[in-house]
């Protein structure tokens, strides 16, 4: 993971207000460092924030903290330490939570905010903010015959329910991190991954953007979890066929579907890189290949930015 200190590098990433460490400032341009107590510093990673992308926060603090939240995209944002790495006493203690900025967050500034308490009781708290940028996401306009656009009115009943049904998987947080470690790629080899947030134009009308990202690859190929879980949905689903979603606690799902055959169960508790399904072309798609989603609170963000980020 990398942290964007001293100077951030170019004009996507633009930090306000943050926090006096040692007297100098660790964010350029910070303001409202009185907002925060002394030996706490908010840190964010530095890919770039367009639109789709995941960001890492860290919190540091010379003393214990407890408490801590945070706030993005009005949402509650939970945080987490990472064990066995429980900063000695000389390092103080250290926090990471994940901001996603979903593909179709409007461009422009946000603020997130994060609070916490110091022994004895003493809150401190502070605010960065944070400018989203738009996306570079292809358009691809296509003609194809009616029925191929148009799901007739029971598919249309059956979509809306899966929708309704799939929102309400992702409302739920699970407020362990079931997950540990790194994330990994859910293919083995040399497969590349593209499409994420394509706009897709059918007969002149524009479609939800994609919003994962798809591996072309032989049907048979086996997929596997990115990181520690418990599966939350493994059925048969009308747009995106056999499908498999992984919940990694706080709020994290990462998705993949279109398999030939489902290799989990609903409940399972999964390790990393254990298989969930082979590659097919079930659901809704022209040809076999894995499609691979992730949300984050509710963003739909870049699955490979978690690899990345993490
Ligand atoms: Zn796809």
């Amino acid at each position: 993971m990398r942290f964007a200190e001293g100077t951030l590098r170019g004009a996507s990433l633009k930090v306000r207000a943050s926090i006096l460490l040692g007297g100098t400032l660790f964010i350029p341009g910070a303001v409202r460092a009185a907002d925060c107590g002394s030996g706490v510093d908010l840190r964010l990673s530095s890919p770039a924030t367009a639109q789709g992308t995941l960001l890492l926060a860290e919190i540091r603090s010379a003393k214990a903290l407890g408490e801590v939240s945070g706030r993005w995209s009005d949402r509650d944002v939970p945080f987490w330490q990472e064990h066995g790495k429980k900063a000695a006493a000389a390092s103080g203690d250290a926090w990471n939570a994940l901001l996603g900025v979903d593909l179709e967050k409007a461009p422009g500034e946000y603020e997130f905010t994060v609070a916490g308490k110091l022994p004895g009781g003493e809150a401190v708290s502070c605010r960065a903010m944070v400018k989203v940028t738009e996306g570079h996401f292809l358009t691809e306009s296509l003609t194809v015959k009616k029925q191929f656009v148009e799901p007739n009115p029971e598919q249309e009943a059956r979509a809306a329910a899966e929708t309704k049904r799939l929102r309400e998987i992702y409302d739920r947080v699970t407020p362990e991190r079931l997950w540990n470690g790194k994330f990994r790629m859910p293919l083995v080899g040399d497969f590349k991954g593209s499409n994420f947030g394509k706009r897709r134009v059918l007969n002149g009308h524009a479609g939800s953007p994609h919003s994962g990202v798809d591996f072309p690859a032989p049907t048979g190929t086996p997929v596997h979890a990115a990181q520690k879980g418990r599966v939350v949905l493994a059925e048969e689903l009308y747009f995106s066929g056999n499908t498999v979603i992984v919940d990694h606690g706080l709020g994290i799902y990462t998705f993949y579907c279109h398999f030939s055959e489902i290799d989990a169960k609903l409940g399972d508790e999964v390790e990393a890189g254990a298989v969930l399904g082979k590659v097919g072309a079930t659901g809704r798609v022209t040809g076999p290949h894995l499609h691979w989603g992730l949300e984050v609170e509710h963003a739909r963000v870049n699955a490979l930015d978690i690899v990345k980020v993490l």
